[in-house]
């Protein structure tokens, strides 16, 4: 088995298959997570993955955002994490506005959004007053110019050249293969005093420790790599970065997916709670308890996802 890509570890590393379960494909891959770091990652990327982005995959459309004049260009399909979202109104910053608040995020910020699909989170950015607002995302059909605001662009991060602010990711971070390289770009893109937000999936956390191969974020074969806060720290130390915070934002979805994929039920299908929140595998009272039981992760920063805050300035 080859040595971890964060660490470099050889030992006690721990290979493990993973189903397909986001739409019930259920071919398996093999995982493996790292004995020294504790990262989890896909030992061989399938050479074609769009047979696991199937074709209603793209049905999912980016949520209207009002007073945002947009000059869509059609067809754009969208990243994993639109898909994750949901149509509340501001959903996506409400969510930031303590990272924002840590940073110091002023409304002027040149801001760059990596992985963004057609852009959901950089429109209620526009709507709230920011202003230099761009995306990049490799995977939309065309360039996405709205009026008067964010810029979107069909292209990886290592086809950009500006220098910006802030650089965040959300929940794009553990689709790209090469973390290493994709953090040292982001650092060559930031500004002196610029930040980097990401979002992520964390490994080593309690859901994973409970559910094993069932925990709904490894999504095989999607995710190639999730970080622990470990890895996390390599990464950064390895590119001249320094991690400044970790805000633990996981949701119920950690468990009630997770219990789904135990019972062997997709998060895309008619019993699924995503799907259909009247339905019959969870009493109301339960969802309430996963919520409850997922506040108290957060809290004790056991939760499977967290917000990652890195600087440039070492001394911020
Ligand atoms: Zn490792």
């Amino acid at each position: 088995m080859d040595a971890c890509k964060i660490c470099g570890n050889t030992v006690n590393n721990k290979p493990f298959q993973v189903r397909e379960m986001m739409f019930g494909i259920r071919d398996e891959f093999e995982y493996v997570e790292c004995g020294n770091c504790k990262c989890i990652y896909i030992n061989k990327i399938p050479e074609n993955l769009s047979g696991y982005y199937p074709s209603d995959y793209y049905s999912f459309q980016p949520q209207e955002t009002s007073g945002a004049t947009a000059e869509k260009k059609k067809a754009e399909p969208l990243s994993l994490n639109i898909l994750l979202y949901n149509k509340k109104k501001y959903k996506h910053i409400l969510k930031l506005h303590l990272c924002f608040k840590k940073i110091g995020l002023q409304k002027n910020d040149k801001v760059l959004d990596v992985g963004c699909g057609t852009g959901n989170l950089l429109l209620e950015m526009k709507e709230k007053g920011y202003t230099h607002l761009t995306g990049c995302d490799p995977f939309i059909h065309n360039n996405v110019i709205y009026d008067n605001g964010p810029a979107i662009y069909k292209k990886s991060i290592f086809e950009m050249e500006e220098k910006f602010d802030l650089i965040m990711m959300h929940h794009s971070f553990e689709h790209m293969d090469n973390s290493l390289e994709v953090m040292k770009k982001a650092t060559a893109l930031l500004n002196e005093k610029g930040h980097l937000l990401i979002r992520v999936p964390v490994a080593n956390n309690y859901i994973f420790k409970k559910y094993g191969t069932n925990w709904i974020q490894l999504d095989a074969p999607r995710h190639f790599f999730i970080p622990s806060v470990k890895s996390m720290q390599i990464l950064c130390d390895q590119s001249g970065l320094k991690l400044n915070n970790i805000i633990y934002d996981s949701e119920a979805f950690q468990i009630w997916g997770s219990k789904q994929y135990q019972m062997n039920i997709p998060l895309i299908d008619s019993r699924s709670y995503k799907s259909n929140p009247n339905q019959q595998l969870f009493f109301r009272w339960q969802i309430w308890g996963f919520k409850l039981m997922t506040w108290w992760l957060n809290a004790t920063k056991k939760g499977d996802a967290a917000c990652f805050i890195i600087s440039k300035q070492q001394d911020f």
